[in-house]
């Protein structure tokens, strides 16, 4: 395969260079070169892009006459990412972070994107490569990297596929170029709502959405297109093929209504631990799967896959309070959840195993955090505590309305009611404290939530010795150290350590980026945790620094924060399998 590199150089010499080459890029630039020729069209700022055959993804903006200046609308954690993979792809362009300047006497910049992960645990990739890279491989990437919105301008966007390739946005897969035209009133109104978030403002921009561009290998399935790197191997494929099509038909059953248009599914391979997905607003999902499958993946995957179908319709099908994103995940956990009991790909055991690690850390990582604070954090505290909150939500509706399957019961929650809101819980659960709870109290969340189970019979409290603490208390404490020296909280959890791996952009005071934690002041954190913690408040106490430990049996000394996190809790929430037996098993 011939590789293309594109080098800033003046317009017309690279435009020969490429004819001479002769490959598909070279008459792509031609045409390309011609259409820009033409001039702009007046009123109107032009985003097109294409996959090129060095496998990165080309992005070419031409603004409306005068306009020599445009501003991208990044958020600050991909600062890091856009300065190491994009970088100009001619002399027309220059690159300022996040700033795009036309050197005079040029109508068109254009960007050269080099594909690669954000973060783990990004939150809509700005070019997540699909495949091993070559000739059939792909990219996917989030518009909202890549808008540039003019007041006063329309926008027209344009994504061309590669020759033999396809474009797949908004779930049509095509095989030639898809434009959507915006109006000037549209980007105006985007503009006008537009705030830090990359959330719904970009909605009126339709860059709240992902396209993919390239070769991959894809399958048609009920509702859409499926395409997957091409080193999935067929076990994987075959589970989230099934997956999709039973929990879509499915969905469309409980809920009445069926997704509005068909649906795209891109499955990109990582080296990275654990999956990752997310869904836009035009019916496309991203999922994230690690390159070698484990024994215990097909369970997982048919639950990450079923979470992301759920999102179809509690964020794209109806709508959901992006304030309150643990109604929206714990909405997505708890229904993915009830469909594996009723298809089949968990047992009681599993979920009852399920309920009791997501009860356990958001009782114990919100028993001094009020409702508010719990919310004002993205972390998995927002799907521990989601799913709990969705259970007892549901119990409590159940004491009231004792009918029908759990997940048709749980699609009445957006019965008459498409806007989901801790209003519209509160009110489809109608129980007064858990009103109280969610609507007004300043109360910490972990107690209140755990009196809901106690009083409804699916949670005993328990007291724990040192031994029987589990390495998710572990992982919980750990996470409150690091967040008392960090913007947040980024590792892979495991049951012996964790590994250290922030997120772009993330700061921290004195702890390292990286590293396989596994001590703190000489105490193992997994097996000792009583005892790290008891260490570790005699070293802050006296005044001193602390040292993490990591699995090379090197040390790190860091200072104390000026609050330490609060000690383990040695109470456990036994989960009551006869109560969840009684009320999910069908009779
Ligand atoms: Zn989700």
């Amino acid at each position: 395969m011939k590789h293309c590199q594109v080098q800033p150089s003046h317009p017309l010499r690279h435009l020969i260079q490429r004819l001479s080459i002769g490959s598909w890029f070279g008459r792509a630039a031609l045409v390309w070169a011609l259409i820009a020729s033409a001039g702009a069209q007046a009123g109107v700022l032009h985003i097109e892009g294409r996959w090129a055959e060095d496998g990165s993804l080309q992005v070419a903006y031409r603004p409306p006459e005068g306009v020599q200046v445009l501003q991208l609308t990044h958020k600050p954690e991909l600062q890091v990412w856009w300065a190491r993979n994009v970088a100009p792809a001619d002399a027309c362009t220059t690159l300022d972070g996040s700033t795009i300047r036309l050197a005079m006497g040029c109508r068109q910049a254009t960007i050269k994107v080099t594909p690669g992960l954000l973060a783990a645990n990004a939150q809509y990739e700005p070019a997540q490569p699909v495949g091993p890279g070559g000739a059939t491989s792909g990219v996917l990437f989030h518009l909202g990297a890549y808008v540039a919105p003019l007041a006063h301008h329309g926008l027209r966007w344009v994504w061309t596929p590669p020759e033999g390739g396809h474009v797949l946005w908004q779930g049509r897969w095509l095989a030639h170029a898809m434009t959507v035209d915006l109006p000037a009133e549209a980007v105006n109104t985007a503009l006008a709502k537009r705030d830090g978030r990359q959330g719904p403002w970009l909605q009126h921009l339709q860059a709240d959405q992902m396209v993919y561009l390239g070769r991959a290998p894809s399958q048609a399935f009920a509702q859409g297109r499926l395409v997957a790197d091409e080193r999935l191997d067929d076990a994987r494929h075959g589970v989230i093929l099934e997956t999709l099509n039973r929990s879509t038909t499915r969905l469309t059953d409980v809920y009445g209504v069926g997704l509005v248009g068909s649906a795209g599914v891109v499955v990109a391979l990582s080296d990275r631990p654990g999956f990752h997905g997310d869904t836009d607003g035009a019916r496309m999902m991203r999922l994230r799967v690690p390159q070698r499958a484990t024994a215990n993946d097909s369970a997982w995957l048919r639950g990450f896959v079923a979470h992301e179908a759920v999102h179809w319709w509690n964020m794209g099908r109806f709508s959901t309070d992006h304030e309150d994103p643990w109604l929206h995940e714990g909405h997505a956990e708890w229904m993915a959840t009830l469909l594996g009991l009723e298809q089949g790909w968990l047992t009681l055991e599993d979920v009852q195993a399920a309920v009791s690690r997501a009860v356990g850390a958001c009782v114990d990582g919100t028993f001094n955090q009020t409702r508010a604070e719990m919310a004002n954090q993205r972390g998995s505290l927002t799907y521990q505590c989601g799913l709990t909150l969705m259970l007892v939500a549901q119990a409590r509706h159940h004491q009231r309305h004792a009918s029908g399957e759990p997940v048709a019961q749980l699609a009445t929650l957006h019965q008459g009611h498409p806007h989901l809101s801790r209003e519209r819980l509160a009110a489809w659960a109608g129980q007064a404290d858990l009103r109280d709870l969610l609507l007004s109290s300043e109360a910490p969340l972990g107690p209140g939530l755990q009196a809901q189970l106690q009083q409804l019979g699916l949670a005993e409290v328990r007291t724990l010795s040192e031994s029987e603490l589990s390495p998710q208390d572990s992982r919980t404490w750990l996470a409150a150290l690091m967040r008392s020296d960090c913007q947040g909280v980024s590792f892979y959890g495991f049951d012996h350590e964790v590994r250290l791996a922030p997120n772009e952009g993330m700061q921290c005071a004195s702890w390292p980026t990286v590293g396989a934690l596994q001590r703190i002041e000489g105490q193992p954190v997994f097996g000792a945790l009583v005892s790290a913690d008891v260490a570790l408040r005699r070293a802050c106490t006296a005044g001193r620094v602390y040292r993490l430990g990591f699995a090379d049996g090197s040390e790190q000394a860091v200072a104390c924060p000026t609050s330490l996190p609060p000690a383990p809790r040695m109470q456990t929430l036994a989960i009551q399998a006869d109560m969840l037996r009684r009320w999910l098993v069908a009779k």
